[in-house]
C-alpha cells in the first residue's frame, strides 16, 4: 500500500520561509524517531475541518462545501516527504439536527479500526460568540469514543481567524475570551478535573483558510496578530507529539468494548467494602479502645 502514498508536493506552494520551517520540524520529528504521523480532524459541521486539511497539505485534497453536509464517511489523505509520512483523516460533522450524530460517530470509529491516532485537531470557528451544550456534547462524544487520554494528544484549531472583533475589542482580548470559553467547555465535556490541568494543557491555534489571508513581507500567510499560522500549527503538532503522552490505538476493544471512561467502575463496590473493613472498622476500634482506656474523664 505504501507505494500508493503520494509525494507531499503541496509544501512547494508555501512561501519559502514556511517551507524551510516545515522541513526543519519534520527533521526534528525524525530525529525523535517519529517518521509517521496520523492526525484526526473532528468538530461540528461547517467549521472548516476540510479547509484546514487542504491548507496543511497545500492542495485541494478533500472537498469543501459551504452549504451541504458531508457524506457520512471519513477520508484519509496521505503524503510523504523526505522519508516522513503524514496521514490526515477528515471526518463528517458531528452535529445534525441539534444532536450529536451517533451514526456518524460510529462510522468514524469503525473506519479508524487498527489505526493509531497521534494527534486530534478539534476544530471550531474563532468568529463565534457563544459556546453551548452542543459543544459539550460533541466533546463528550469524542471522549466516550476514544477515552479521556485523547485530550493529551489534542489541540483546538480556530478557523476564520482573520477578523475584526466586534465592539472594538482588541484582537488578543477577543481571541483569549473565545479560546477561554471553548477550553472550559472542552474541559467540562471531557470530564477533566482541576488536578488534570497540568496533564491536559490543551493548546489553541488560530487558522485562516481563506485565499484572502494577509501575507507578511516574506510572503507567509499571517493573522492579525502577525503570526505566520502554518508554521505555528505544525509546530504545535510536533509539540503535542513530543509531550510524553501516548498515542491512541484504535483496537476492537476500544470500538466494541465499554466506554473507556467507565472502565474500572465495577471496582467501586469493592473499594467501598474495602474502605468499610479497613478504614471505618479500624477507626471504630480505635475509638472504642480510647473510650475504654479513658472510662474516667481526665478532668475528674
Ligand atoms: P467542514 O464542514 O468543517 O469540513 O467545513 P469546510 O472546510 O467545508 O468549510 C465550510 C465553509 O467555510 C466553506 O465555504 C469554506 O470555504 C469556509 N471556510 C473554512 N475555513 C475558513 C476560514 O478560515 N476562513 C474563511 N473565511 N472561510 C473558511
Ligand atoms: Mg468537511
Amino acid at each position: 500500500m505504501a507505494s500508493l502514498i503520494r509525494e507531499w508536493v503541496g509544501i512547494n506552494t508555501f512561501a519559502s520561509a514556511t517551507q524551510t520551517k516545515l522541513l526543519e520540524m519534520l527533521g526534528k520529528l525524525k530525529q525523535e524517531n517519529v517518521d509517521t504521523l496520523t492526525i484526526l480532524v473532528m468538530g461540528k459541521g461547517g467549521v472548516g475541518k476540510s479547509s484546514t486539511i487542504n491548507s496543511i497539505i497545500g492542495e485541494r485534497a478533500v472537498s469543501v462545501n459551504p452549504f451541504q453536509s458531508e457524506a457520512p464517511r471519513t477520508v484519509t489523505v496521505s503524503r510523504t516527504r523526505a522519508g516522513f509520512t503524514l496521514n490526515v483523516i477528515d471526518t463528517p460533522g458531528l452535529i445534525e439536527g441539534g444532536y450529536v450524530n451517533a451514526q456518524a460517530l460510529e462510522i468514524i470509529k469503525r473506519s479508524l479500526l487498527n489505526k493509531t491516532i497521534d494527534v486530534l485537531l478539534y476544530v471550531d470557528r474563532l468568529d463565534a460568540y457563544r459556546v453551548d451544550n452542543l459543544d459539550k456534547q460533541v466533546v463528550k462524544a469524542i471522549t466516550d469514543s476514544f477515552g479521556k487520554g485523547i485530550w493529551n494528544r489534542a489541540f483546538i484549531v480556530l478557523t476564520h481567524a482573520q477578523l475584526s472583533p466586534p465592539d472594538g475589542l482588541p484582537y488578543e482580548d477577543f481571541y483569549s475570551k473565545r479560546s477561554g470559553a471553548l477550553l472550559k467547555v472542552v474541559r467540562v465535556g471531557a470530564g477533566l478535573k482541576k488536578q488534570d490541568k497540568k496533564d491536559f494543557a490543551i493548546p489553541v491555534v488560530l487558522v485562516e483558510n481563506s485565499g484572502r489571508c494577509n501575507k507578511n513581507e516574506i510572503d507567509e500567510k499571517v493573522l492579525p496578530n502577525g503570526i505566520a499560522w502554518i508554521p505555528h500549527l505544525v509546530k504545535t503538532i510536533t509539540e503535542v507529539v513530543l509531550n510524553g503522552s501516548k498515542s491512541i490505538v484504535v483496537d476492537k476493544k476500544l470500538i466494541e468494548g465499554p466506554n473507556p471512561n467507565e472502565r474500572g467502575k465495577f471496582l467501586i463496590p469493592l473499594i467501598l467494602v474495602f474502605q468499610y473493613f479497613f478504614v471505618v472498622k479500624r477507626i471504630e476500634r480505635a475509638i472504642k479502645n480510647d473510650i475504654a482506656r479513658e472510662s474516667r474523664p481526665s478532668w475528674e
